[in-house]
């Protein structure tokens, strides 16, 4: 078996969540089985004039709390497999935070960064005509995810309403403010993680103030749950992108700055603000000396092979499905308290039903109502998995399982 499968991974969470549980074994085959997968082949002409036919990617794994609803990846590592484990966390990330959403996600096999804009762009309105009939407002929401953003989903809105005669901007979230988007989205997911963590921190025993931080990956998650952080006290210790890791014991300061730095160059190398930290092998970031860990790039970052090396206690899970089932296992025998992806990462989605909602009844919620919304959101599923774990005596992760499997199946 392959370990780095995340379907094996999600499927062994799954089993690892209920094994104490007498869930109805109809209701487990459902959920280990999505109510539909979408493959299509989506052909382009590239700019040089030669075609390219590239795979996509739509699984919807379960409605029965709402539409499907989940990201678009563009990565040359997508693959079926990926995509169906992402749509079953979504299915229970929905409910975690309990937003009236089913789960689903979707992908391209693309390296997103080798294409032009308007290659990106002929890609995104071919595959989203491939895939119109499967999704709508009330069937099947996308939005951004790894290499896609708010340009790509004005794309997708556009090519929709070609194919279904109206303009539906509830089609697709995370679309630019201004243009259907909610105010807050770009930060809401790193927001989010910065809640669950003040949340969980005082019952684990920690303060924020002064908690040394790693974190892997400085994308839109990554360097918004590090500024948050910062802002709160801690001490962001090292951060780092696909190319390089950068590290400064006292301390990385403006994080602000050095995310703009980053979506203006792509790289953190060159940063004014990390002119005197120290260059650290990118993967090196989650085995350092430090309280917290926050892997925010992908799947796989903590295995069996890292795991032993880790020295932090608590791990943030930003990404998605970052840890494998081993290295999970792993980490919890150590004693180190793995705040799941399915809870930490849930702020996207919560402020993705704020923009849905808003594009459905045509109102304008302002950033700080936003804001509330999420922080009482993430309170209470933070709040709510905490109890069920310290009731069950059960880690994090089995415990977020346990509340939304009795959301999504009225059962334990
Ligand atoms: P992004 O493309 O903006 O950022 C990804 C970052 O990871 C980039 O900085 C990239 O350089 C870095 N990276 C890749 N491989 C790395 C490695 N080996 N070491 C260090 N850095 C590495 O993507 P994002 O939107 O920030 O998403 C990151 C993760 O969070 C994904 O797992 C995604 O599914 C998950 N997530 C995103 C959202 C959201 O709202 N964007 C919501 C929930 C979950």
């Amino acid at each position: 078996m392959d370990h780095t499968n995340p379907w094996e991974s999600a499927k062994k969470q799954l089993a690892k969540a209920t094994a104490h549980l007498s869930l109805d074994p109809l209701f487990y085959a459902t959920l280990e089985h999505p109510d539909r997968i979408v493959e299509v082949s989506v052909p382009i002409k590239m700019d040089d004039g030669t075609i390219r036919v590239f795979d996509g990617f739509r699984v919807q794994h379960n409605n029965k709390r709402g539409p499907y609803k989940g990201g678009l990846r563009y990565h040359e590592e997508v693959d079926m497999d990926e995509v169906r484990a992402l749509s079953f966390w979504m299915t229970i990330k929905n409910a975690v935070i309990d937003v009236p959403f089913g789960g689903g996600k979707g992908g391209i096999r693309v390296n997103a960064k080798e294409m032009s804009e308007a290659e990106l762009e002929r890609l995104t309105r071919e595959f989203t005509r491939k895939i119109a009939p499967v999704i709508g407002p009330d069937m099947d929401v996308p939005a951004p995810d790894v290499n896609t953003n708010g340009k790509i989903m004005l794309w997708i809105v556009e090519e929709y309403a070609k194919v279904v005669g109206k303009k539906e901007l509830a089609v697709v979230t995370g679309k630019p403010v201004g243009e259907g988007g909610s105010e807050g989205r770009t930060e809401a997911t790193g927001l989010g993680g910065y809640y669950a963590l003040t949340e969980l921190a005082p019952k684990l025993g920690k303060n924020l103030v002064g908690l040394r931080v790693a974190v892997q990956g400085f994308g839109n998650v990554g360097s918004y749950v590090a500024q948050y952080l910062e802002e709160a006290g801690c001490v962001i210790v090292a951060i780092a992108d696909s190319q390089t890791g950068m590290m400064q014991k006292d301390g990385i300061k403006n994080i602000q700055a050095i995310r703009e730095y980053k979506e203006k160059t792509g790289k953190l190398e060159g940063c004014p603000e990390l002119a005197n930290a120290e260059r650290i092998a990118h993967d090196d970031v989650l085995k350092l000396d430090v309280d917290v860990i926050a892997p925010s790039a992908l799947e796989n970052a903590l295995t069996i092979d890292n795991a032993p090396h880790i020295q932090a206690s608590i791990v943030l899970e930003m990404a998605n499905g970052p840890t494998t089932a081993e290295a999970d296992e792993f980490l919890n025998s150590k004693g180190v308290v793995i705040i799941p992806d399915i809870l930490a990462n849930s702020g996207g989605v919560a402020v993705s039903y704020c923009e849905w909602k808003q594009n459905k009844t045509n109102e304008y919620w302002k950033k700080e109502e936003v804001f509330t919304f999420l922080q009482e959101k993430m309170r209470a599923a933070a709040g709510g998995v905490w109890d069920i774990s310290q009731q069950y005596k059960v880690s994090l992760r089995e415990a977020a399982y346990m509340l939304a499997l009795k959301r999504i199946g009225g059962q334990y």
